[in-house]
């Protein structure tokens, strides 16, 4: 399997050599050259697979140039009850992404039992996994560095702490994260993990490692690697829940499942598309977004509009908060047939603070053929879906999960089960819950005190050399 650039003047790459960077030079995202497909009979035998054993079967038509068994290994010991039943009772804990059943046609595909209490453990775990494996065969060391406002963060974290060969240095806004995401990042005392707490608001931190990023020669020096969402490996592991909840909830693979996705950058729901591509009986493929509506926009017009920072709306679902959909490229390049030429018109627009109207182009008829449909949600809808559900059915959801099931509704219908996502756990954002329900949400017994756990982390004026300097101190 090769990957290609989407903006198509990068040369094709294995996916060792795309997994440890980011971008492709030609500023496009990496795409696997054609989409592996899965047959009818090859569908049948998945169904009866338990979680790991499907991750292996998905993962290893996208991961050619790592040993079979090596590879296997290598989800072995990612996809673990151990690692993913963390927020488990004990029964479900084994199937990693269990489903729960709201009502007839309406079901929750759990995604946030890993260490972090979020969806990107799922992805980011393997990744952890997957760069100490390949860094050791060449005898080559990493050092990541990130911006996160909470769930990335954390997730990168927690997934590359005490793996050889790798540093990660995560900024994120001083006090500006909630009290239990700052308290997972900062009690951590892996030697590798260093937290910089940056004066400033999320972009100033987002600046300096752009900055840092664009230092070309310090980037190749210090050798600086990113986990960002629009790292193809993140999204191929994304993948396999896809399969696992279609499994759960259908009997045969003539009967159709829609998803509903809370989205932010598009890397979740651009998983969906993935499996829908490979051979996946998806019906729709719900996109969730709250008051940042920037992609439901464009499903609704064919208008891709993003925003500014100062127009970007902080919300109670804030790992939503997005402007601009990094992943919605390779979306779109499917769309346009693959025309890379096609892309750099259009993104060239982007770039540049525009937008784009694939009406206008014709494209826009298209996208319903893939199965997209959309929808937004407010800080009172949140509110209302949290107590709606608490009410009917005794669950508690997360502000991002209520964004999803609130557009869900809105696009049930008989005879097709839709998966409603569900991206954290609530104890990652008490507060909203406690203004929708009047108590706090439970948490798992390991985590009850961690807000009393000693802290580590440096606080930093937003100034990319004092950074800089913090990075070579610490090699
Ligand atoms: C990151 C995140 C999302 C958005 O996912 P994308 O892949 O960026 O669309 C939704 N919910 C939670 C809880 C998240 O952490």
């Amino acid at each position: 399997m090769r990957y290609i650039s989407t903006r198509g003047e990068s040369p094709a790459q294995t996916f060792s050599q795309i997994l440890l960077g980011g971008l492709a030079p030609d500023g496009g995202l990496y795409m696997p050259e054609s989409y592996p497909r899965f047959s009818d009979a090859e569908l049948s035998a998945m169904r009866g697979m338990n979680y790991r054993e499907l991750a292996y079967k998905v993962l290893s038509r996208f991961i050619d140039d790592i040993p079979a068994q090596d590879l296997l290994d290598i989800v072995n010991k990612t996809y673990t009850a151990k690692i993913f039943g963390y927020a488990c009772d004990g029964q479900s804990a084994e199937d990693i992404t269990p489903t729960f059943k709201l009502k007839d046609n309406l079901y929750l595909l759990s995604l946030s039992n890993g260490p972090t209490l979020a969806f990107k453990d799922m992805a980011m775990q393997l990744l952890g996994n997957l760069f100490e494996y390949l860094l050791a065969k060449t005898g080559q060391q990493i050092n990541i560095l990130g911006a996160t406002s909470g769930d990335t963060g954390s997730a990168a974290e927690y997934a590359m702490r005490g793996k050889k060969g790798i540093r990660v240095f995560m900024l994120s806004p001083y006090q500006k994260m909630s009290r239990f995401q700052t308290a997972q990042m900062f009690s951590l005392r892996d030697p590798n993990i260093f937290n910089i707490a940056v004066k400033g608001v999320f972009d100033d931190a987002q600046d300096i490692v752009k900055a840092v990023s664009n230092d070309h020669e310090f980037k190749a020096r210090y050798k600086i690697g990113a986990v960002n969402s629009i790292n193809w490996g993140r999204v191929a592991a994304q993948v396999v829940y896809y399969f696992k909840g279609y499994f759960a909830v259908t009997k045969s693979n003539s009967e159709k499942v829609s998803f509903a996705v809370p989205s932010g950058n598009f890397g979740n729901v651009c998983a969906g598309h993935v499996a829908r591509m490979m051979g996946l009986p998806i019906d729709k493929l719900v996109v969730a977004t709250n008051e940042n509506d920037v992609l439901d926009e464009f499903f609704r017009t064919g208008i891709y509009r993003p925003r500014d920072a100062a127009n970007t709306f902080q919300t109670s679902s804030p790992s939503m908060d997005i402007s601009k959909a990094s992943n919605f490229e390779r979306f779109v390049f499917d769309l346009v047939g693959r025309d890379a030429a096609k892309m750099r018109e259009l993104w060239g627009k982007v770039d540049a603070g525009g937008e784009f109207d694939l009406k206008a182009e014709g494209y826009f008829d298209k996208v319903a053929g893939y199965g997209f449909v959309s929808g937004s949600s407010s800080h009172a809808d949140r509110l209302q879906t949290i107590r709606q559900l608490h009410k009917d059915y005794g669950v508690v959801v997360d502000t991002h999960t209520a964004d999803g099931l609130k557009v869900a509704e809105e696009y049930l219908e008989p005879g097709v089960n839709m998966l409603a996502l569900e991206t954290a756990l609530p104890a990652k954002f008490e507060d909203t819950i406690v203004e929708a329900l009047g108590q706090r949400p439970g948490r798992p017994a390991a985590l009850h005190r961690l807000e009393e756990l000693p802290q580590r982390f440096a606080v930093m004026e937003p100034d990319v050399d004092a950074v800089k300097r913090f990075i070579v101190d610490h090699c």
